[in-house]
């Protein structure tokens, strides 16, 4: 099946890890034992480390950051800095300064619609967005569209659920100023040859944001590699805190973009007349950030690159080409294209059982996936859907988990007729 072709071609740098190990890393699940959790792409759970680095750092190291010349101030604001040098590696990204705190990806994007799209584009200029895009890659653009008139161009996806590569290419030109893509789409899991749709948008002098939310649990990243000018992701998905996320851009394109919010510590010197803005990244953080969460979240970047970046890629593509060969062989279940690369995601559709009863009755045997439109709703309609089924994977996720899915969609079935 060309759907299960491996993303990872190159030897694991050790041998894979258990995720049966991994999972008691996560209280969550010693307090719900009998809950098989099949929802990390909406969210991932917290292993402990993260949680008691949370909590120590309310305990120990609590104070307001860049403001505070005492010790305790002084000690959280470094630790706001360590983590953006920890994203800064995760990302592989040139400068520290060019990782921005966000609330997450859906802050990300809104931040550069609203800067850097207001800044640098007019009324006709051309942002290609994909099919396969959550809502918060399609929404900031057409609150921009309806602003200042630029264009929103679709590329569609082909027959098997990926990315039309030949379509996108034709959507391309002169006038393309942004390809805002995602790099594993969250409804499918299909993944976006994102490399190549860089050098092709860089070809007609567009800039490329990347919507990594499910790329970023699940395989290394390097942006400069990529190539990309914007790539963001939410930390809650990346094993760390709700409410913290990232937003990565190109040096020279944060400078130029004007600040969003304005308030405390996006400035450096403020008269009634006139403020000159503080200089990246902290131009676009305004106000008391998620101190705690930024700690959070590095800790949790830590954890994954402790466990292995490359062995969580191979960890969920052995899951999910598991899980999509078990559900390919019940009678009467539909897996919805994801084109040539599937990861960590599996959208599937039941004969004569409405996606949310199926998911009730999921429920009912204890296993948690999400019925719905997964904030694609165009991706939907284009598959003549009202929802799907989907279970999402995550590193203490196994074949167990696989197999009780597997026999609750049976028993669904058979309560069904
Ligand atoms: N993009 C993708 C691909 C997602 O899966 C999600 C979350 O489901 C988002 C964007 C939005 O992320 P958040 O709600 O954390 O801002």
């Amino acid at each position: 099946d060309p759907r299960l072709v491996p993303v990872t071609a190159a030897p694991l740098s050790r041998p894979a890890f258990d995720p049966r190990v991994v999972k008691q890393d996560f209280p969550i699940f010693q307090n719900n034992p009998d809950v098989v959790f099949l929802d990390s792409a909406a969210s991932a759970q917290k292993p402990q480390v993260v949680i008691d680095a949370v909590s120590k750092f309310y305990e120990q190291d609590y104070a307001n950051v860049h403001r505070g010349v005492y010790g305790l101030s002084q000690r959280a604001t470094d630790k706001y800095e360590a983590a953006r040098e920890t994203v800064r590696r995760f990302l592989n990204a040139k400068s520290a300064k060019e990782i921005v705190f966000v609330r997450g990806a859906t802050e990300a994007i809104n931040l550069v619609a609203q800067t850097w799209g207001l800044a640098m584009l007019k009324a006709g200029d051309e942002v290609i967005v994909t099919e396969l895009e959550h809502h918060s890659n399609i929404v900031p653009w057409q609150m921009l569209r309806d602003r200042i008139g630029i264009k929103l161009v679709v590329a569609p996806i082909d027959a098997t659920g990926g990315l039309d590569m030949a379509a996108f290419e034709e959507r391309l030109s002169s006038r393309t100023k942004l390809v805002a893509v995602t790099h594993v789409a969250n409804a499918l899991g299909s993944v976006v040859p994102v490399e190549a749709i860089v050098e092709k948008a860089h070809k007609v002098g567009a800039k490329v944001l990347i919507d990594g939310c499910q790329a970023a649990p699940r395989m290394p990243l390097d942006v400069q590699a990529i190539g990309c000018d914007f790539y963001v992701f939410s930390g809650h998905k990346t094993y760390g805190p709700s409410g913290i996320g990232v937003l990565w851009g190109r040096y020279e394109l944060l400078e130029a973009m004007p600040p969003w919010q304005g308030g405390g510590d996006m400035i450096l010197q403020v008269t009634f007349e006139h403020t000159d803005f503080n200089e990246v990244p902290h131009k676009f953080e305004a106000g008391t950030p998620d101190i705690t969460g930024t700690h959070g979240l590095a800790v949790a970047l830590d954890y994954m690159e402790a466990l292995g970046r490359d062995r969580i890629l191979e960890h969920e593509e052995r899951l999910t080409e598991y899980g999509a060969d078990a559900l390919a062989r019940i009678p009467g279940v539909t897996l919805l294209g994801a084109g040539q690369r599937r990861l960590a995601v599996l959208s599937f559709e039941v004969d004569g059982i409405h996606p949310h009863d199926l998911a009730t009755i999921l429920d009912k045997h204890r296993v948690a996936v999400r019925a719905g439109h997964h904030c694609a709703q165009p991706l939907m309609d284009r598959l003549c859907v009202p929802a799907t089924t989907r279970a999402s994977f995550g590193i203490y996720n196994d074949e167990s988990d696989v197999d009780a899915l597997v026999a609750a969609v049976k028993a669904a079935k058979e309560l069904f007729g």
